[in-house]
C-alpha cells in the first residue's frame, strides 16, 4: 500500500497520498489533507513539481451486451442498484458519458437476497456483466467472480480488506458484508480478460 504511485492504475477516491507529499494535479482532489483520484485512469507523478496528476483513459466506443465493466454504485433502491459504468474491464477504457446501468436485485447474486442493502453500499466498486446494452443498459454481478471489487468502511471510509470473516477494516475494525467478486481486492490493468480466463 505504500508504492509510489508511479503510472499505477487507479480508481475514482482511491487515496493517491498526502497533500504533504503531492501538489494535487488534473484528475485529482484534496480532501483534509489527502490527495484522491477523482477519475478512472493511470496516476502519474512529476517529481520536480511534486504533483500528481491522473490521466484519464481513452473512451471505449460504447458498451455491449456481454461486456464485462467496473461501474460504481451511486444508489440503492429496493429493487435496483443504480451504478455508473466507469470502464471496460477487458480494456480499462473508460466509458463515455459515464452511462447509467442498474443491477436489478434479481441480478445482484445467486439465489435470493432480501435487501440490495445487503449486497452493495453507495461508492463500492463492482465488476458487473452487461445483460442488455440497448436501449438500456442492465447489469448482473450474479456470478461468483462479479460482484463488489473495492468498497470502503461505512463508519470510517477506509478501505476495505477481505478477510476471513468478510470484509473488516483494518482501521476501525469494523466487519462488512457484500457481494463480493471472488476477485475482490484484484484490479487488472490493460488485460484482455475476456479472451483468456472462463467467465462463467
Ligand atoms: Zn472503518
Amino acid at each position: 500500500m505504500n508504492e509510489t504511485p508511479h503510472e499505477r492504475f487507479v480508481m475514482p477516491g482511491e487515496l493517491l497520498g498526502t497533500a504533504e507529499e503531492y501538489v494535487p494535479g488534473h484528475g485529482t482532489y484534496e480532501d483534509s489533507g489527502r490527495v484522491y483520484a477523482a477519475l478512472l485512469g493511470r496516476a502519474k507523478v512529476d517529481a520536480t513539481a511534486r504533483a500528481i496528476s491522473v490521466e484519464a483513459i481513452h473512451g471505449i466506443p460504447r458498451i455491449g451486451e456481454g461486456d464485462l465493466v467496473y461501474a460504481r454504485v451511486d444508489e440503492l433502491k429496493s429493487q435496483m442498484a443504480i451504478c455508473t459504468i466507469l470502464a471496460s474491464a477487458a480494456t480499462n477504457r473508460s466509458a463515455p458519458g459515464a452511462p447509467e446501468g442498474p443491477i436489478h436485485i434479481s441480478k445482484a447474486k445467486d439465489g435470493y437476497t432480501d435487501s440490495l442493502a445487503d449486497e452493495f453500499a453507495p461508492g463500492d466498486i463492482v465488476l458487473a456483466r452487461v445483460l442488455q446494452g440497448h436501449p438500456s443498459i442492465k447489469l448482473t454481478t450474479a456470478p461468483a467472480e462479479l460482484g463488489v471489487v473495492a468498497a470502503r468502511c461505512q463508519s470510517c471510509h477506509a478501505p476495505l480488506t477481505l478477510g476471513s470473516k468478510g470484509l473488516v477494516c483494518l482501521r476501525c475494525g469494523a466487519i462488512e458484508r457484500r457481494k463480493q467478486s471472488r476477485e475482490y481486492g484484484v484490479l487488472r490493468a490493460g488485460e484482455n480478460r475476456g479472451q483468456d480466463r472462463p467467465t462463467q
